[in-house]
């Protein structure tokens, strides 16, 4: 049983967070309206990946409804811990055994990381079961090499006319793309989103916005007319450097050996245990390590009989 003054203390950093929270998004709520003098509506995607339900509810309670999450899991997890008028945005990498439980979730606003014939068609599939259409952003690689992630931009017109006409799911809302939304870091000769938005309205009478901006470049985004912006550390603080690794049996042992030996300062945990959630789900293990004392663990001669111990 926690004692009085432990209850005392934990309340107080709950009433801590959710200021700090509140204090957040006020803020970047505020460098919102100061850059669009309220013009135009902007969506603010509050970036909850890594963070606790709690922090989501602190946000949600401030009145914020649109959260992004990265991983399907985490946010298919969160989704059925808080409330349902919450519309989430899928910004992650989006993998197609993941489309199913992805469509499943009932207040799935939207998937912004669309970049292929493959995925859209994969997507549309998953999407039958679902009564409304769901919004999609087609991912634009605007910064060549910097990400690998996104369709060219070249590629963009053709791939969006092919959803409009092919995938009666998916509801075609807009561009996003992620990094330098600045106009010269833009490949050579390609069109920029701006070009591809006008074009395609042109085309087919449809408005497309444009998701982009993170924390580091959103008011920068907002000039260049991003319509909706995705913001997390702003908001919820800095993300715990996390290495996830899916290891085998062998590992797991040999890591346990590492553990025994007091090499680790006990660096091992199941993602059951994982901070954003408490309902055990086994994808793997999140191991914090201190690379230097594996290094000397696995040279010594304690660490060699352990490895001996597994490989027979
Ligand atoms: C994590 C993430 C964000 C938020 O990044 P911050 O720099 O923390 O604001 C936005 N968009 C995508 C695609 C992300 O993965």
């Amino acid at each position: 049983m926690a004692s009085t003054e432990e209850k005392v203390s934990i309340e107080n950093n709950v009433v801590i967070r959710k200021e700090e929270i509140e204090k957040n998004l006020l803020y970047v709520r505020q460098c919102i309206e100061a850059i669009t003098q309220r013009q135009k509506e902007v969506r603010l995607v509050a970036v909850s990946k890594y963070k606790p339900a709690s922090d989501i509810r602190f946000a949600y309670e401030f009145g914020q409804r649109h959260f992004g999450e990265n991983y399907v899991q985490e946010l298919s997890e969160k989704s059925k811990m808080l409330p349902l008028d919450i519309q989430w945005h899928f910004i992650g990498t989006l993998q197609s055994n993941k489309c199913k439980m992805l469509a499943e979730i009932p207040n799935l606003w939207a998937v912004e990381t669309i970049d292929s014939k493959k995925k859209a068609e994969l997507m549309n599939k998953a999407c039958v079961s679902r009564d409304d259409k769901l919004k999609i952003f087609l991912q634009v690689n605007t910064s060549g090499e910097e990400s690998k992630s996104g369709i060219q931009p070249n590629e963009c017109l053709g791939l969006l006319n092919y959803i409009q006409d092919n995938c009666n799911k998916l509801e075609l809302r807009g561009l996003m793309t992620i990094g330098a939304p600045n106009r010269n870091h833009f490949n050579e000769g390609q069109p920029n989103p701006d070009f591809i938005a006008k074009e395609f309205r042109k085309e087919r009478g449809i408005e497309l916005e444009l998701s982009m901006g993170m924390s580091d470049d959103f008011e920068e985004a907002l000039k260049l007319g991003a319509t909706n912006v995705r913001i997390g550390s702003t908001i919820f603080g800095a993300r715990p450097g996390i290495v996830t690794y899916t290891i085998s049996p062998y590992q797991q042992r040999a890591f346990a050996g590492a553990i025994k030996h007091g090499v680790f300062n006990v660096f091992r945990r199941t993602i059951s245990q994982a901070p954003y959630v408490g309902v055990p789900i086994t994808l793997g293990y999140l191991i914090y390590y201190d690379r230097k004392k594996r290094h000397d663990f696995l040279a010594s001669k304690a660490g060699k009989e352990e490895l001996l111990k597994y490989t027979g």
